[in-house]
């Protein structure tokens, strides 16, 4: 039996797709071999991989303006790659510290620039982003870094600002696929699949083509945007099987409705929890109304010592991963596009039995 899986990533990915996995293991569309022991420059893997990026092209309302690239090293290489590319000392670049993942981004591009932190909410422990009418971005910066959604504190930005800020780069690890955005308002947006998009082992990069003319010169050639977006992502070997589920997980995606649907789903999944969090001074929510995440809710136990006996009996119950990350305490549960209604109205059963108890 498959468990209610509450992991924050890697995570939960969408039974149907792993039903074809298993269907597909041991022989791809009559090649007789799996996509795991596919030359990377077949014509069958060439074709999965213009499947992923033109799914989630369609998915997201990418632009001929932008790339796709499939890389390797998480969200944590593109903290630095992307200063790497396109910093140097004398330059300035804007941050916003939203949560563990931001200062990571901001630890590693000081490396390489000279970093202004607008805003910061890490003496409330991170439990709001600003809203837009509180940054002002340097006319003199070179871009302006966010986390659309901070997976370890449980809050996102609910939009991006008005159409006039268009130097934006975003870690969308937690929340890509989860709304529309307009992709003009980015330099670039990144992260890892393994939250909403597929396994661990890939990254995916979305950038604008012409930010290539502006990027550092004399850089290691795998290091180099510009080397990923002439190759097709195929400079080197890519993770070729992680593409081919990105392929399925999105093909999935568009089968069931696209980006509206599954924002609309994944709103109305998350309203229900919010909804008993609010309803009762049993439960504690951690971040601020206005800054909640769809897609990693947060929550403390007024009493503490009655968290771990909480987690004990989800388990037993077949909801596993609800443990809040160590910097937060309490609970966490994701809601990535591959949790159910089903699993959440359990969740729910749970705690309403739990608090009765
Ligand atoms: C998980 C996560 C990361 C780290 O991703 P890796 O692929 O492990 O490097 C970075 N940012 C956010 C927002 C995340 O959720």
């Amino acid at each position: 039996m498959r468990a209610h899986n509450f992991n924050a990533g890697p995570s939960t990915l969408p039974t149907e797709v792993l039903e074809k996995v298993k269907n597909e293991l041991l022989d791809y569309e009559g090649t007789g071999i799996s996509v795991m022991e596919m030359s990377h420059r077949s014509p069958e893997f060439s074709d999965i991989l213009a499947s992923a990026k033109k799914n989630l092209k369609d998915l997201l309302n990418i632009n001929d303006n932008y790339e796709i690239l499939f890389l390797q090293g998480g969200a944590s290489h593109q903290f630095f790659m992307f200063p790497m590319n396109f910093l140097t000392k004398d330059k300035k670049a804007d941050y916003i510290d939203t949560g563990a993942w931001s200062s990571k981004a901001i630890k590693e591009a000081k490396l390489f620039g000279n970093i202004n932190v607008l805003f910061s909410s890490k003496d409330a422990n991170y439990n709001r982003v600003p809203s837009w009418n509180e940054l002002e971005i340097s006319n003199d910066a070179e871009y302006c870094h966010i986390t659309s959604n901070n997976t370890i504190f449980g809050t996102r930005f609910k939009d991006f600002g008005d159409p006039n800020i268009t130097k934006l780069v975003a870690d969308m690890s937690s929340d890509i696929l989860t709304r529309p955005f307009d992709i003009n308002k980015f330099y670039m947006v990144y992260g890892g699949a393994q939250k909403n998009l597929g396994p661990s082992g890939v990254t995916f990069v979305i950038i604008r083509k012409d930010m290539i003319e502006k990027a550092n010169n004399g850089l290691p050639t795998l290091l180099q945007y510009k080397t990923h977006i002439e190759k097709d992502s195929l400079f080197n070997t890519p993770p070729s099987f992680g593409i081919y589920i990105i392929k399925l997980v999105t093909e999935w995606a568009i089968k069931n409705g696209g980006i509206d649907f599954l924002e609309k789903e994944s709103k109305k999944r998350a309203d229900m929890l919010y909804e008993v969090l609010d309803s009762s001074d049993f439960y504690i929510p951690t971040s601020d109304k206005d800054s909640r995440s769809l897609t990693n809710i947060t929550f403390r136990f007024k009493d503490e010592s009655l968290e771990k006996p909480f987690i004990d009996e989800a388990k037993k119950q077949g909801l596993i991963g609800l443990k809040g990350h160590r910097s937060v305490g309490g609970i966490r549960a994701s809601n990535y596009n591959a949790m159910t209604t089903e699993g959440i109205k359990k969740l729910i059963e749970i705690m309403k039995s739990f608090e009765n108890k």
